[in-house]
């Protein structure tokens, strides 16, 4: 698609504003107001959104190597004990022939997080450098990495999972170790950073370099 023919303006520009919460338009004042509808605070842009997801995000950018260094679970099996991060994890199943749950594993917490951050970074970038590029692809690229992060917590119930079900059999002692709060602090922080990301601030710059 041509992004030359397209003349678009944003709700801003002709002094509207929606609400978060429940979608109601309203007419743009200068002072602060509320929803009439449902009393939600009334913002034209999400206060700080690029700061905020700066911040998000470079905290799970630190907290992504504990999570990938330190071991998610220890297990106890005849008095030898062994510690897995998520890769030998992965490494371990896929040596004993799960390899469907390897594959999971490895999608749900390499693949995914990775690349929600990675969308997440350029998204910030572009608005940061006030970029004009494809305002509707980066629109749907928001909207992937926001379906995308809903997936990534699988690794945690797999853990979990695996636990209770080893626990139940009695083989094995098996627990869930600190690498699994350093991956969960991932998976959140990833999720506050596409919260405070506010996707109209892609639409700004294209409106800017529309004049
Ligand atoms: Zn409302």
């Amino acid at each position: 698609m041509n992004d030359q023919t397209n003349t678009w303006i944003t709700a801003a520009a002709v002094g509207l504003i929606n609400c978060h919460s429940c979608g109601l338009l309203h007419k743009a004042t200068p002072v602060h107001s509320y929803c009439h509808r449902c009393g939600a605070s009334l913002h034209l842009r999400k206060p700080d959104s690029l700061s905020r997801t700066w911040a998000y995000l470079l905290a799970a950018y630190i907290l992504y190597i504990p999570a990938n260094v330190l071991p998610i679970m220890t297990t106890t099996s005849l008095g030898s004990v062994q510690s897995n991060t998520i890769l030998s994890g992965v490494n371990y199943l896929l040596v004993s022939g799960s390899w469907l749950v390897a594959l999971i594993i490895f999608i749900a917490s390499i693949f995914v997080p990775v690349l929600k951050l990675m969308i997440l970074s350029y998204l910030a970038i572009s608005v940061q450098v006030r970029s004009s590029w494809h305002p509707r692809e980066r629109a749907r690229l928001y909207r992937l990495a926001e379906i995308m992060g809903r997936w990534s917590m699988v690794d945690i119930y797999v853990v979990t999972l695996m636990v209770a079900l080893v626990k139940i059999q009695g083989l094995a002692d098996i627990d869930a170790d600190i690498g699994t709060a350093a991956f969960g602090a991932v998976v959140v922080l990833t999720m506050l950073a596409a919260m405070s990301f506010d996707p109209r601030l892609v639409w700004d710059n294209a409106e800017r370099n529309n004049e």
